[in-house]
């Protein structure tokens, strides 16, 4: 067998070696022989260049955005030389959706002929997608990257799928979750329209088997598809709290993670449930096939179960549905029923979302905030996302009709406590969570404006007439911009700290894909003690066997304060932090609560109740050493 190549790692992006491990693997294209044929820059190139080429689509002479001419034909095109086969491909599957909707005042090869005439235009915004990415000022959801220019040409993370109450109904959700999978996208679902275990099947005079044993079909799915070893497949399983078969839901998964190992679960949580709790009362569960009340229970019995559980494995998290029904600003168009896998994207039915995050480590320049350069990269992000809606090759036309309906986009964060850190900032102070909301809500208004500049010239979403925004009289070409997601995989491409969350560990062992184990030391730490003259590897050492310093004496007092981890932080302020971020997010946030492996189960209960009272849209903890596959170890001793 051939040796593999490694043409990444001789880069001038000066990527960390975690993230050149992490591209090589999965994010650089590959020839058949599993080569490795492009660089980092090549791929972030090859991303913005396929999303600026949608903006031919949007120059006068070629866009109407009234809709006044229909019904143009696409002539049979030769593809130009300078177009590969993916980007044509795209141009042309766009083509067909902008005449199909009537905004094409021309026919294809028009379009071609305007590519070449004012390929300078193109190229400038290509250039301007590109800056961002190449400096990792903002970085889009992994399948953008993936899959752009590609034949497979999928972008977005999110989708939710709907599961009817039939069989049929129910096997075509396994069969689009499949297709999406392969893809690289993740699937949400709400198997709250499921009849009960038990209840009548009227055609065969049966007994129906209920919403677990079907999310059993769904999770063996999800593991044969591994998505082309690329991505695991993800999935998130809602159910009401309201559904008669809830609380075998709530223990449907063990510390193992043998059980629906490829879901996470959340009940939906509504106001009603929650009154009935605080009034400690009774509250009712409904057949959801005739809406008939089944029986009443105490709804603290139900929370109790949640919480331990919760406490026991991590999962179940929580949805307050009613909450998240509440800000949604399309209601005209269905309710929300369900997440994405992570629980930052409510989505409705056949709804998908694609997403990105700005990494905030970077926007600190002596001790301040970078906000012009902030706000630019804003605009350039909308702007790329907007584009991607068009690009993207959906896996069902549902989901392409749905999506463009609404138009979705999902802005959000990285390395935020990496900034706070720069700033001098401690993550659990009333100062962090003041500047949470302050970052946030200028990210959150600068992304409307974008999206509303962007409508100007594009038209406001096909949906906006009834929603929330033609309520307020709002033009705007996005009917949500921000959603804080974890960011998994892209804060390593980017070298920061994830999503919102505390630093994990100063100094950790890293499993990485191929087994090993690498020691990790968080550079900020490392530079502010090697100016200060402490640093030395045997320390780092004994930092990484807890993670923390808060016991180091070598350390001194104000570092110990400004590298606090996730552990070492109370769970009140990670639950305040994501609360601050949610108030100026338009979809939901991602963020686990790590507690340590000794909080207690009224440690959870206390976490799950403020997220409710803060009007949080979810809330996910998890407990070290709760489950027996973890994927980051925090010591080398625990
Ligand atoms: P990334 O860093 O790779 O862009 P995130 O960790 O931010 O991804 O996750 C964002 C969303 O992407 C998740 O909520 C989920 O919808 C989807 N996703 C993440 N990991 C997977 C996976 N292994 N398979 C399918 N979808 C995934």
């Amino acid at each position: 067998r051939q040796a593999k190549k490694v043409i990444g790692v001789q880069d001038d992006l000066k990527l960390t070696v975690n993230a050149i491990k992490v591209l090589e693997a999965r994010y650089l294209l590959k020839d058949e022989n599993g080569n490795v044929i492009e660089t980092p820059r090549q791929m972030f190139e090859r991303t913005a260049r396929y999303l600026a080429l949608v903006d031919i689509f949007y120059e006068d002479d070629i866009y109407d955005k009234e809709g006044k001419q229909k019904e143009r034909k696409i002539d049979v095109e030769e593809k130009p030389e300078f177009l590969s086969i993916w980007e044509f491909n795209m141009l042309k599957r766009a083509f067909t959706y902008f005449s199909k909707e009537g905004y094409m005042k021309v026919d294809f090869s028009y379009v071609l002929d305007s590519l070449k005439s004012k390929w300078d235009k193109i190229e400038r915004v290509k250039n301007k997608f590109a800056e961002v990415m190449l400096h990792r000022k903002y970085v889009p959801n992994s399948p953008t990257l993936m899959n752009a220019n590609t034949k497979l040409g999928q972008l977005s993370a999110c989708f939710v799928l709907p599961v009817p109450d039939s069989i049929e109904g129910i096997f075509n959700a396994v069969k689009y979750a499949a297709m999406i999978h392969k893809s690289g996208g993740g699937t949400g679902f709400s198997f709250s329209r499921l009849r009960p275990k038990g209840d009548i099947v009227a055609s065969t005079m049966g007994v129906a088997s209920g919403p677990l044993s079907f999310m059993r079909v769904f999770d063996v799915a999800t593991d044969v598809i591994k998505q082309g070893g690329k991505r695991r497949g993800a999935n998130m399983g809602v159910l009401s709290v309201h559904h008669p078969d809830i609380l075998e839901f709530i223990t449907s998964k063990d510390s193992e993670n043998k059980v629906l190992s490829n879901f996470n679960i959340s009940v939906a949580v509504t106001d009603e449930f929650m009154d009935a709790l605080l009034r400690d009362d009774y509250y009712p569960l409904r057949n959801p096939r005739n809406g008939e009340e089944v029986k009443r229970i105490k709804a603290r019995q139900v929370w109790d179960l949640i919480i331990t559980q919760a406490w026991k494995t991590g999962d179940p998290g929580v949805i307050f549905i009613d909450e998240v029904n509440r800000k949604h600003p399309v209601k005209h168009l269905g309710e929300i029923e369900s997440t994405n896998p992570c629980g930052e994207q409510p989505l409705l039915p056949y709804e998908s979302c694609n997403l990105g995050s700005i990494n905030l480590s970077l926007f600190v320049e002596n001790g301040k905030i970078k906000w012009d350069d902030l706000r630019d990269t804003v605009h350039t992000a909308v702007h790329f996302m907007d584009n991607v809606i068009d690009a993207n090759n959906y896996p069902l036309p549902q989901v392409a009709e749905m999506t463009r309906r609404s138009r979705k986009i999902g802005l959000g964060v990285m390395g935020w406590a990496e900034m706070l850190i720069k700033l001098g900032i401690p993550y659990d102070s009333e100062e962090a969570v003041e500047l949470a909301e302050k970052v946030m809500k200028f990210i959150n208004e600068e992304s409307h404006r974008a999206s509303m500049k962007l409508a100007e010239k594009r038209g406001v979403f096909p949906a906006w007439e009834g929603s929330e925004w033609w309520k307020k009289g709002m033009k705007i070409r996005n009917a949500t911009t921000t959603t804080i997601a974890p960011t998994g995989t892209i804060s390593i491409i980017a070298g920061t700290s994830s999503s919102i969350e505390p630093l994990f560990a100063i100094a950790f062992i890293r499993r990485v894909l191929d087994g090993q184990e690498l020691l990790e030391v968080n550079p900020l730490f490392e530079e502010i003690m090697k100016r200060e003259g402490l640093y030395s590897e045997e320390l780092m050492h004994k930092v990484a066997e807890t993670g923390s310093v808060q016991h180091i004496d070598d350390v001194p007092e104000n570092i110990k304060r400004l590298f606090r981890t996730a552990h070492d932080i109370d769970p009140v302020w990670h639950v305040r932090m994501q609360a601050a971020f949610q108030k100026y997010v338009d979809n939901a946030v991602s963020k686990t609560v790590n507690l340590r492996h000794d909080a207690s189960i009224s440690d959870v209960e206390d976490t799950y109740i403020l997220a409710w009272k803060l009007k949080c849209k979810g809330i996910t903890i998890y407990r070290d050493g709760s489950k027996n596959v973890q994927v980051i170890y925090k010591g080398t001793k625990t």
